[in-house]
């Protein structure tokens, strides 16, 4: 007797836990459907830098995959983790955002960042600030809490002041080796190490984000593709989003990340036709590269530079980080 009620207590246990456990194991699945690629600048980072050194950048790379890889695969939105991937090499000494931002000219640092969400096609902009920490931030409150996509130069910070993100001195972006370098640095407003992050959610969502120092020695105010959606930065659900990186104005020039995008919708482009397309037959060589994901998860990362900080990872056990060809 005591036995039978035992095992009608083991059966009636396992059958309520069945439906709950394969119920877990499907929405586990679904959580994990998402695809992310970063760079951190197209350039000309030499082969034959010292091995420490590119270990540092492959390292920081990895790091950055993973912080938005564990955001999407956890069910987060690919505006977080685009957000957080973009703070952590914003703060990153070795990239030209936040923290590493560049020279201008006078010595001094103006930053540029944007961000933008495919589902409904809202974005937000601020170029030229000089006292945010991390202008990615900046950007997406001005998406969130204004009605506008782009401020500049000291309505930027104040707006940064108003909402309470972090606030540094414009010193904070200078960095010794960085200012030996500029001071030696006889090739004139190059660019390099910009970063930037693409990111498909698994509620179909894509965000695009970029955040620079612009290019070394630029002329104070002036104003590159970074902070421009449909330039430096572009994301439409119905299509793709993109990241660009390199020479601004002539992303600028080219309308850089839309023509991805309008390529695909009005012309029935692959992602991949789309991105080769700009790069390879638009754009002159040397000019820079871009990261984009499409709506199924389809990712390029293509440059006509010597060299391009990158990374990708999705669902299906993609995780690589790369420089060269
Ligand atoms: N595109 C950035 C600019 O022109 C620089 C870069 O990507 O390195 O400001």
């Amino acid at each position: 007797m005591n036995l039978k009620i035992y095992l009608i207590i083991i059966i009636f246990f396992l059958i309520s836990f069945i439906p709950f456990n394969s119920n877990y194991l499907i929405a586990q699945q679904e959580g994990g459907k998402y695809t992310i690629v970063i760079h951190g600048g197209a350039g000309y980072f030499s082969k034959d830098t010292p091995e420490e050194i590119k270990q540092q950048y492959i390292n920081s790379l990895t790091e950055a995959l993973n912080i938005g890889k564990n955001i999407l695969s956890g069910g987060g939105t690919s505006l977080d983790a685009v957000e957080k991937v973009i703070n952590y090499l914003e703060d990153n000494i070795l990239f030209n955002a936040g923290r590493g931002a560049v020279f201008t000219s006078e010595g001094k640092h103006e930053l540029d960042a944007s961000i933008m969400q495919g589902k409904d096609l809202t974005s937000g902009a601020v170029a030229g600030v000089t006292i945010i920490k991390n202008p990615i931030s900046l950007a997406r409150l001005v998406m969130e809490k204004t009605e506008h996509v782009l401020f500049a130069g000291r309505g930027a910070d104040e707006l940064g002041i108003q909402f309470g993100v972090d606030i540094v001195p414009n010193s904070y972006f200078h960095d010794s080796t960085n200012y030996h370098k500029w001071l030696r640095s006889n090739l004139p407003k190059q660019q390099g190490e910009t970063v930037g992050c693409v990111a498909l959610d698994n509620y179909s969502n894509i965000t695009a984000g970029t955040s620079t120092g612009g290019r070394q020695n630029k002329m104070p105010g002036r104003v590159g593709d970074s902070p421009l959606i449909n330039a430096g930065t572009y994301a439409n659900n119905k299509t793709c989003g993109v990241s660009a990186t390199g020479i601004g104005e002539l992303f600028i020039k080219n309308t850089a990340a839309f023509i991805i995008s309008a390529l695909m919708e009005y012309k029935g482009y692959t992602l991949k036709q789309a991105c080769d397309e700009l790069i390879f037959n638009r754009l002159p060589e040397n000019s820079g590269g871009i990261i984009a994901v499409d709506k199924e998860g389809n990712f390029e990362m293509p440059f006509n530079t010597y060299s391009m900080m990158r990374a990708a990872a999705n669902n299906k056990g993609v995780f690589k980080v790369e420089i060269w060809k």
